[in-house]
C-alpha cells in the first residue's frame, strides 16, 4: 500500500503544485491519477520514488516513509515508464531492458537473458532484440519502456501517461497489455493520464484531479460514472449529472 499523508509540494519559483494530498494506493491494484494538464498528476507520481521530495507531508510504502530510503535504490526498486519511453539511444533493447538489474548487481549474462524473456512478456518479438531505438516504431519503443520498468521485478510499477504520443490502435492495443500485465504480474500500479476514458478502462482505482491535485473525485469506475460528487466531475466525464 501508498499512502500520502497531508502532502504538499512548493516549487522553488513559488508554484503550489500539491496542497495537502491524501490518499491511499492499494497493492496490487491499478490506480489512475486523472486530471488536466498542470492538475499536479506527475508531481504526485514522482513523489512516490523520491524524483520529486514534498515541501510537507509524507509518503509510505508498506509504512515507511520514502523520505528514509536512499533515492537512488529506491528508485532502481521501482519501475517508472514514461511518456517518451526513456530509453537510451546507444544502447540496443535488450541493453535498455538490463541495464537496472545489472546496476542492482545481477551478472549481465543473467540479466540479458532476463531481458529477453521480458521481451516475450511485453510482447515483442526477440528479434528486435540487438536494435536500437531509433529502429524502433513508437508502439514498439513503449513496449521497451515496459519491459524496462518491469525489469528489475519492482512490486510498484509507475506510469507517466504512457501511450500519450502513440496512435490511436497501437494505444488500444497497450492498454489491453497493461490489463493483462497487471492480471498476470500481480503489481501495483499507479498510472497517470488526462485521458478519462483511459483511466476507466484501466483503473481499480479512479483519482480526479483539480488543479494543486486537489482529489474531485476518488472511486471505481462505477462509482464514478454512477455518482458523480461534483458539476466539475460530470463535466469532466462527460455525463449529466
Ligand atoms: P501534465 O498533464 O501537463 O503533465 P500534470 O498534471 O502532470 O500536468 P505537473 O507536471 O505535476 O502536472 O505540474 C503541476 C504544476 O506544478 C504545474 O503548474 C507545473 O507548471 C508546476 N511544476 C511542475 N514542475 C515544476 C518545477 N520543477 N518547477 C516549478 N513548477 C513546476
Amino acid at each position: 500500500m501508498i499512502e500520502f499523508r497531508s502532502v504538499s509540494k512548493k516549487f522553488a519559483d513559488g508554484t503550489l503544485a500539491v496542497d495537502d494530498f491524501n490518499l491511499v494506493i492499494p497493492s496490487r491494484k491499478t490506480t489512475v491519477l486523472v486530471g488536466s494538464s498542470g492538475s499536479g498528476k506527475t508531481t504526485l507520481l514522482r513523489m512516490i520514488n523520491r524524483m520529486v521530495d514534498p515541501t510537507s507531508g509524507t509518503v509510505e510504502i508498506d509504512g515507511e516513509s520514502v523520505l528514509d530510503r536512499q533515492p537512488v535504490a529506491l528508485r532502481r526498486s521501482i519501475g517508472y515508464v514514461m511518456q517518451n519511453s526513456g530509453l537510451l539511444p546507444h544502447f540496443t533493447v535488450v541493453d535498455n531492458v538490463a541495464t537496472v538489474p545489472v546496476l542492482n548487481g545481477v551478472p549481465r549474462k543473467v540479466a540479458r537473458q532476463q531481458a529477453l524473456e521480458l521481451l516475450d512478456t511485453v510482447g515483442l518479438n526477440r528479434d528486435i532484440a540487438n536494435r536500437y531505438p531509433s529502429q524502433l516504431s513508437g508502439g514498439q519503443q513503449q513496449r521497451v519502456g515496459v519491459a524496462r520498468g518491469l525489469a528489475a521485478n519492482p512490486n510498484i510499477l509507475l506510469m507517466d501517461e504512457p501511450f500519450g504520443a502513440v496512435d490511436p490502435i497501437v494505444r488500444a492495443e497497450l492498454q489491453q497489455e497493461t490489463i493483462r500485465l497487471q492480471r498476470d504480474l500481480d503489481k501495483t500500479i499507479v498510472f497517470v493520464t488526462h485521458d478519462i476514458d483511459e483511466a476507466f478502462l484501466l483503473g481499480d482505482q479512479v483519482v480526479i484531479l483539480e488543479k494543486g491535485a486537489k482529489i474531485a473525485q476518488v472511486g471505481s469506475p462505477s462509482e464514478i460514472i454512477e455518482n458523480p460528487a461534483s458539476d466539475f466531475v460530470a463535466d469532466f466525464i462527460g455525463v449529466d449529472k
